[in-house]
């Protein structure tokens, strides 16, 4: 039993996992509060999770949004416009636990403002541990603040990993679904549509996170969240593929033992536990059937047919800031693609070239993560303009 109701924030409220966790949060009335919600632009949406939760504060990214919202909503509820205000509320809010789930590197300042303000964090927005994970994990321990995952595979090693030592860890094993073209030859890549690769087999995520699994972008994401949340050389984490996504990801120990979680690939699962942390939640859950699964599929990633896996790799070896650089290309081509600027096969490149393009920087603070984001993304637009 948690022992007291915890006051939530929830970044992204609007999102896929912020929806998903205000639907677990509406059954728990006992256990959870809604301090604060905040959106970037879907206001319709966020006026209704206001009405139905009632938090203190929502926040919202555009001036119509703020208008709208604070004509609507009751003046119990306090309407804020932008970042800033984003950010002072976590700096100086009663929250318990701010849940992250802004899409992108917008995510980086409110993550950075909740822990100044000594808040604990359950972290889905992983761009911000890509672009700056050394800031955000120094900050957590100065702070004294948990960081809690809630990516379904490295909440699977997190609870690989309670009751174990950290030195008797041998390696991480990161699975991934392998995404929609994991059987596609790599000529055909050419003619992928924007609908094609938002059809994810497994998943249902935000259109960003989905075209990134396309890529294996995200599991090179992942993996770069894997090294900073554990703090494992990147020599101690395999990838390797599992088309089924029913093993979230493994542990294995000095001693040859391997401890794996497993579950359905529902989102619900990682979020509850993150949630609850560190007690588990009591709830209504589709069983996992092993027999009904039948066979479980294993195999290396093809690195030559999905380079961004080996670009995260190098960029985590590189350090200097270049998987903020990573990141900041990835949006533009990804936010590109959606738009149906540029090809399927275009996104490759344009990583590459952005980070052959980029300046680096040595022991970069947070003021030189924003400068090398917002380089970034004019060397890749630009890049664009002149395909
Ligand atoms: P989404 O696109 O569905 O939702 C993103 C949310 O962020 C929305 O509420 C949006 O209003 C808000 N947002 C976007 N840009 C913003 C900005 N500039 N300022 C403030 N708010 C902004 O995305 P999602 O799929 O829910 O993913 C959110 C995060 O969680 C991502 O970092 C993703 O990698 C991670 N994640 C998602 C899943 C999933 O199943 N969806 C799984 C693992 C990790
Ligand atoms: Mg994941």
């Amino acid at each position: 039993m948690l022992k007291i109701k915890k006051k939530l924030a929830i970044l992204g409220s609007t999102g896929s996992i912020g929806k998903q966790a205000l639907s677990i949060i509406k059954t728990k009335p006992d256990l959870f509060s809604v301090f604060l919600l905040s959106c970037n632009s879907n206001y319709m949406l966020i006026l209704e999770q206001a009405n139905q939760f009632s938090p203190k504060h929502v926040v919202v990214n555009t001036m119509e949004g703020y208008r709208f919202l604070k004509k609507e909503l009751p003046g119990s509820i306090r309407v804020s416009f932008g970042l800033d205000s984003l950010c002072d509320l976590l700096k100086d809010g009663d929250i318990n636990l701010v849940l992250s789930a802004i899409m992108g590197s917008a995510g980086l300042m409110p993550t950075v403002a909740a822990i100044l303000g000594k808040k604990n964090i359950a972290i889905a927005n992983k761009e911000s541990l890509v672009v700056a994970g050394e800031l955000i994990m120094g900050l957590a321990k100065k702070h004294n603040v948990s960081i809690l995952p809630v990516d379904s595979e490295h909440s699977a090693i997190f609870q690989c990993l309670v009751g174990e030592k950290h030195d008797k860890i041998n390696r991480l094993i990161l699975t991934a679904s392998g995404g929609p073209f994991l059987k596609k030859p790599k000529h055909k890549f050419k003619d992928i549509t924007v609908k094609e690769a938002l059809k994810h087999p497994n998943w249902s995520m935000g259109n960003k996170i989905t075209i990134d699994s396309a890529t294996l972008m995200n599991k090179g994401f992942e993996l770069i969240e894997a090294f900073w949340l554990f703090g494992l050389s990147e020599k101690k984490i395999d990838i390797i593929i599992h088309p089924e996504s029913i093993i979230h990801s493994l542990v294995e120990f000095v001693d040859g033992s391997v401890k794996a979680q497993l579950g359905v690939p529902d989102m619900t699962i990682p979020i509850l536990y993150a949630l609850g942390f560190p007690s588990r939640i009591n709830y209504p859950f589709k069983p996992l059937n092993l027999v009904d699964c039948n066979r479980l599929n294993f195999s290396k990633p093809d690195k030559k047919k999905f380079p961004h896996l080996q670009l995260a790799y190098n960029c985590l070896e590189k350090g200097r800031g270049a998987t903020c650089v990573l990141n900041a290309a990835n949006e533009v081509a990804v936010d590109a693609f959606l738009k149906q600027n540029i090809s399927f096969l275009n996104m490759f490149n344009l990583i590459e070239m952005s980070l052959e393009k980029s300046i680096f920087v040595n022991n970069p603070k947070l003021e030189d993560y924003l400068y090398l984001d917002s380089e970034t993304r004019k060397i890749t637009s630009e890049l664009i303009s002149k395909l």
